[in-house]
């Protein structure tokens, strides 16, 4: 944390979008990338971890995680229609 002034126990906790639970666990979601987009075309996929964290009462993931992965989806997509108006 960058301002040491700031004690975070003074603030609200992160609570689950589903059930309103305050504790989470770190998870890791894999993204499977194209071997041949990846540089090794020996393998069907590479994997890419994105960590993500998930309600440790009911499974979900965190609001957070999910808007984030959500916006990061929707730009790669724009991303890959760029790229293919252009080719085209
Ligand atoms: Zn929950």
């Amino acid at each position: 944390m960058d301002n040491i002034n700031i004690n975070p126990y003074g603030y609200e906790d992160l609570t689950c979008a589903e059930c309103g639970h305050n504790v989470f666990v770190p998870g890791i979601i894999f993204k499977k990338i194209p071997g041949m987009l990846a540089g090794d075309a020996t393998r069907k996929f590479v994997l890419f971890p994105v960590k993500v964290a998930c309600c440790t009462k009911c499974g979900a993931l965190s609001a957070e995680d999910k808007e984030e992965l959500e916006q990061q989806a929707e730009m790669a997509k724009k991303a890959e229609a760029a790229k293919s108006s252009i080719i085209v």
